[in-house]
């Protein structure tokens, strides 16, 4: 929890559930991931954490952004973004949103497939286009699985493809998947990927970008690499593939940018011993896997848990949300245990939670209200 929030908290005690957020800690993220690795250019994936606060902060850093939909392209421009810092990412785009993008002047876009190609060269002409490729996850607690990326062999013929179809064919990208924990999966993406880069160089296409997409940590319960690991794992990676002639660089960081300059203070609704020969206590909180908290779903992010009762003696504990779905459970395998004296009316919080909240709740499931946001 950052003083700004602390203060906030005290100050405002704002009706929960709701996600407080430091602005100040967004741009530090920024730069720490820009000292990391200061030959990358960066861009920021929306999606994490869309609010014209941290998309402003974010334009006044000269940040490139990562978007995922036309909407996302939108309020990149209307918080002040140049066109041609707009990358198009989502390898899935209606044809309405290519053109929307197109006409606002946006003019790079991802791809994976023959079909979003042709798109592409129907309603972008003459965009810059780079294609996905498919790389291994492992490491990752939120893995992007097998929805995305496409293999070596048809991202080759793939790309010699756009130029004929007036593309720009620009480069090549991957995601080793959200929350990775690992530097190795960057380190093997790249070792695939860079010699795809070659191949293609040698065969006469002007390829002139790896993009190494996001996944970049945020520190929830376990400890995670520092970011400067990862920084040196990917320019020793880099290095040994291409040597000094090194393409541009660009990465999509999302989560490492908002996640710890959040949190969600919720209220303890109910605690509960369901059976006396149980030790678990249910812990039932304002806010669940419908109020924002779904990437709880598998127990994959497992967000730290601060309470006014910290320090006293503690007990297992099941976590649930508040709404009549018997999946709204956010943790029951995990081993949580929060202090004995923890009861209804309590406030807690949910340390580093800035990341793939705000947008994933439920509009009304139950009568709630969606999670309500402070920036402060
Ligand atoms: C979601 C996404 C990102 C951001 O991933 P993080 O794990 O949050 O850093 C980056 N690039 C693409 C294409 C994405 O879909």
């Amino acid at each position: 929890m950052t003083p700004k929030i602390a203060r906030f908290l005290t100050q405002h005690q704002p009706a929960t559930p709701c996600l407080v957020l430091d602005v100040d800690r967004v741009e530090e993220n920024f730069r720490a991931l820009r000292d990391a690795l200061p030959l990358a250019r960066i861009y920021y994936a929306v999606k994490a954490n869309p609010a014209r606060q941290v998309l402003r902060r974010l334009v006044g850093l000269s940040s490139h952004f990562d978007a995922a939909g036309i909407e996302e392209v939108e309020a990149c421009l209307d918080a002040g973004a140049l066109p041609s810092a707009i990358s198009f990412g989502n390898t899935i785009k209606k044809v309405s949103a290519i053109q929307r993008a197109h006409r606002a002047g946006v003019t790079m876009f991802a791809f994976d497939s023959r079909e979003e190609l042709e798109k592409l060269a129907r309603n972008a002409p003459g965009a810059r286009v780079y294609c996905r490729i498919l790389v291994e996850n492992a490491g990752a607690d939120w893995p992007l699985s097998r929805k995305f990326g496409t293999t070596i062999e048809s991202a080759r013929e793939l790309m010699l493809l756009a130029g004929d179809m007036g593309l720009d064919p620009f480069g090549l990208s991957f995601h080793v998947g959200s929350q990775q924990t690992t530097t190795q999966a960057y380190e093997l993406a790249i070792g695939k990927v860079a010699m795809l880069f070659t191949d293609l160089t040698n065969a006469g296409v002007n390829l002139r970008m790896m993009n190494l997409g996001g996944g970049f940590p945020t520190r929830y319960r376990d400890e995670v690499p520092e970011i400067d690991r990862f920084g040196d794992a990917i320019m020793n990676a880099m290095t040994a593939h291409f040597g000094n002639n090194l393409p541009d660089m660009a990465i999509e960081p999302g989560r490492y940018i908002v996640g710890d300059a959040g949190l969600v203070q919720a209220e303890v609704v109910l605690v509960s011993q369901r059976d006396k020969n149980d030790p678990v206590r249910w812990v039932y909180l304002d806010i669940g896997r419908f109020g924002g908290l779904a990437e709880t779903e598998g127990e994959s992010i497992r967000y730290r848990i601060k309470t006014s009762h910290d320090g006293s003696a503690t007990g297992p504990v099941a976590i649930a949300g508040p709404t009549c779905d018997g999946a709204d459970i956010l943790y029951e395998k995990s081993n949580y245990r929060l202090p004995l004296a923890l009861t209804s009316g309590d406030r807690v919080e949910l340390l580093a939670a800035g990341a793939y909240v705000t947008t994933y709740c439920s509009t009304g499931f139950n009568g709630f209200a969606p999670l309500a946001e402070h920036y402060v």
